[in-house]
C-alpha cells in the first residue's frame, strides 16, 4: 500500500490494519498484536464491543448530529448526570467537547473567564508541572511541559510557569518527603514570583501519562497544591484526559488522594475509542458567575451531538455491567507485580511505577546510577518495536534530556485477565532480551 498522501506516516513499514476484537487487532497480512496499551490509551473497554456498537447504530439510526443550541438531546442529558455521579463531589456542570486538547482549552478559558467576570481579570497565568502533557492545540501546549513538542511553538503560544513535577525515582532529597516539601515550595514559590492576584489556576495530571510515562505523586503533594489554591485564590485544574474514567482502578485518579478540583478534563476512555468525545467539568458556582456573565464564550461544532453522547453511555454502561473499574484495580496491582518480577530479570528496567492499569516502565543504562540512554540510541523506539514485531503494542515515549529517560507505558485495556497479563509479561520478557543483545 502506497502512503505519499499521509502527513503522519513516517515509514513505510507500518502495517495496514483489518480489524480488532477485545484486546487483539488484526493486520492485514493476518498477523496479531495484543494491544498493551489501548491505542493511545483510549481503548479502554476493548475493540467491537457489541453494547456500543448497538448502541451507536441506534443512536446513528434516530439522529446522529443535532446542534447544541438549537435542541437539547436526552442522550447528552443523560450522559452528563452520569459523569456529574461518578465524579462524586461539586463538579456539577459538563461542557461536552471532541478531543482531549479541547477539553483543556475549555478549562483554561472557563478559569480565565470566570477571573474576568468576577472582577480580577489579572488572573490570567497558569502553572503547570514539567514534564507533563496537555495536547497539541496551542493553549493546551503552552501548559505542556515537554520541550520538543512545545518549543517550535514558543513565539505563538502562551507559556505557562513550569514548575517541577514530583520524581519519586529520581529525588535528589534524603526521602520523598523532603522531595515533595521541596516541589511544594517550588511551587508556591513561583505562584509568589509572578504575583499570587495573577494566577488562575494550577493544571496538573494526578498520574502523570504519556510525558512521564505513568509517574505517581503522593497524597501530601495533592493535599498541599489543593492548599496552595485555596490560600492564593485560584483553580486546581485536574486533566484527566489519559488518567480518567477507569483507567487507575477509580473513576478518575483524583479520587485516590481525597481532594476534588474545581475544574476537571477528561476525554480518551469517555469515548473509547468508537467515537471522538470529550468533557470539561466545573464547579457550578464558577459556571454561574460565567452565565451571569453572558455565558461560557467558547465551543466546537461537534460537541455533544447525540451520537457522541450515545457512544459515552453505552462506554459507561458497559464499564458498570463488566465491573471495569474492580478489574482494574485488581488487574493493576497483578500487571505491577508481574512487572517488578520482569524487572529483577532485566537490568535495562529502572523503574515501574503507576496505579490501576496505568503502569510505566523508565529505561536505564545502570540500575544503580539509574542513568538513562543517550537520547540518540532512541531505546524508547527500539523496544516498541522489538515488542510489536511479537505482537504486542506498547506505548513509547522519547527521554526528556536531564528530566527523566525513555520510558513505556503498559496500559491495557480494562477488560484485562491475568492469562492476558501473563502473555504480555512474557512478550515483554522476550523483547527486553532482545533490547538487552542490541549494542
Ligand atoms: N491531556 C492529556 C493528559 C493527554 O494525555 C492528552 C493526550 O494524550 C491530551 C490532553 C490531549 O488529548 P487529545 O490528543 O485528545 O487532544
Amino acid at each position: 500500500m502506497t502512503n505519499n498522501a499521509l502527513f503522519y506516516l513516517t515509514n513505510n513499514d507500518m502495517p495496514v490494519v483489518s480489524h480488532a476484537n477485545g484486546i487483539y487487532i488484526w493486520d492485514t497480512q493476518g498477523h496479531r498484536y495484543i494491544d498493551g496499551c489501548s491505542g493511545a490509551i483510549t481503548c479502554n473497554i476493548g475493540h467491537n464491543h457489541p453494547t456500543v456498537i448497538q448502541a451507536m447504530s441506534e443512536q446513528l439510526n434516530k439522529i446522529a448530529f443535532s446542534y447544541r443550541t438549537q435542541f437539547e438531546s436526552q442522550v447528552a442529558i443523560d450522559l452528563a448526570d452520569q459523569l456529574v455521579n461518578i465524579t462524586e463531589g461539586d463538579l456539577d456542570k459538563v461542557f461536552f467537547v471532541g478531543s482531549g486538547s479541547e477539553a483543556v482549552e475549555s478549562a483554561i478559558k472557563l478559569a480565565v473567564q470566570y477571573f474576568v467576570a468576577s472582577s480580577q481579570p489579572k488572573r490570567s497565568k497558569f502553572v503547570s508541572l514539567s514534564p507533563s502533557y496537555h495536547g497539541s492545540t496551542l493553549g493546551a501546549l503552552g501548559l505542556t511541559g515537554y520541550e520538543p513538542l512545545e518549543a517550535p511553538y514558543r513565539s505563538i503560544s502562551i507559556s505557562s510557569i513550569k514548575v517541577p513535577s514530583p520524581d519519586l525515582y529520581r529525588y535528589k532529597e534524603a526521602n520523598i518527603e523532603e522531595h515533595i516539601t521541596t516541589v511544594l515550595k517550588q511551587t508556591e514559590n513561583a505562584i509568589l514570583t509572578a504575583g499570587a492576584d495573577t494566577i488562575a489556576g494550577i493544571v496538573l495530571e494526578p498520574v502523570g501519562g504519556a510525558s512521564t510515562g505513568g509517574r505517581m505523586v503522593t497524597k501530601r503533594y495533592m493535599e498541599g497544591l489543593r492548599a496552595l489554591c485555596d490560600r492564593y485564590g485560584c483553580l486546581l485544574i485536574m486533566d484527566e484526559v489519559l488518567s480518567g474514567m477507569g483507567r487507575t482502578g477509580k473513576w478518575f485518579a483524583y479520587q485516590h488522594f481525597g481532594i476534588a478540583p474545581d475544574i476537571l478534563t477528561l476525554a480518551k476512555g469517555l469515548g473509547s475509542g468508537y467515537y471522538p468525545i470529550a468533557a470539561m467539568m466545573a464547579r457550578k458556582e464558577l459556571v454561574d458567575v460565567v452565565d451571569l456573565s453572558g455565558g461560557f464564550m467558547h465551543g466546537h461544532t461537534y460537541a455533544g451531538n447525540p451520537l457522541a453522547c450515545a457512544t459515552g453511555l453505552a462506554v459507561i454502561d458497559v464499564m458498570n455491567t463488566e465491573q471495569l473499574i474492580s478489574n482494574s484495580s485488581k488487574q493493576g496491582t497483578y500487571l505491577h507485580q508481574q512487572l517488578e518480577l520482569l524487572a529483577l530479570k532485566h537490568n535495562c528496567i529502572g523503574d515501574i511505577r503507576g496505579i490501576g492499569l496505568l503502569q510505566g516502565l523508565e529505561l536505564v543504562q545502570n540500575k544503580i546510577t539509574k542513568e538513562p540512554y543517550p537520547p540518540s540510541f532512541n531505546a524508547f523506539e527500539k523496544i516498541t518495536t522489538l515488542a510489536k514485531k511479537r505482537g504486542l503494542l506498547i506505548y513509547p515515549r522519547r527521554c526528556l534530556n536531564g528530566l527523566a529517560g525513555d520510558h513505556v507505558l503498559i496500559t491495557p485495556p480494562l477488560t484485562v485477565t491475568s492469562e492476558d497479563i501473563d502473555e504480555i509479561i512474557s512478550l515483554l520478557d522476550e523483547s527486553f532480551t532482545a533490547f538487552e543483545q542490541i549494542k
